[in-house]
């Protein structure tokens, strides 16, 4: 899913660009869940977080600083929320909450996180 995330963002949106940061994964769950000591809220194996891109195309920072880029992270968003799986995205910038791409969670100015749901083997 991130995989297919990234081929999306990197078609639809940074097209080679190194100006651009790719997708930034900073801390996934293990395949099937389990206990994660460094993240007590990803051990269903359902969560992932993203860094937040800088608009010198590097990564690290916080919605509210001069170096966020806004536009390659609605870019990202979008991207994730084309996978079906996606259920729900974490991150607080007011702009891409009213856009309806985000919702406000505390403690995620600084990363995006992100859940897929149960995917349905019929
Ligand atoms: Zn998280």
């Amino acid at each position: 899913m991130i995989i297919a995330a990234g081929e999306s963002y990197e078609r639809n949106y940074r097209q080679g660009q190194q100006s651009i940061s790719l997708i930034p994964v900073n801390d996934v769950s293990y395949p099937s869940g389990g206990y994660t000591p460094d993240h007590s809220g990803h051990q269903c194996g359902n969560a992932c977080d993203l860094s937040i891109p800088r608009t010198d195309g590097s990564y690290g920072t916080t919605w509210q600083s001069n170096s966020y880029d806004r536009s390659a992270t609605r870019a990202i968003i979008q991207a994730l929320r084309a996978q079906s799986l996606v259920t729900r995205v974490f991150f607080n910038d007011p702009q891409l909450i009213n856009e309806g791409l985000s919702q406000y969670v505390r403690g995620h100015d600084n990363h995006i996180h992100f859940e897929i749901g149960v995917p349905n083997i019929a």
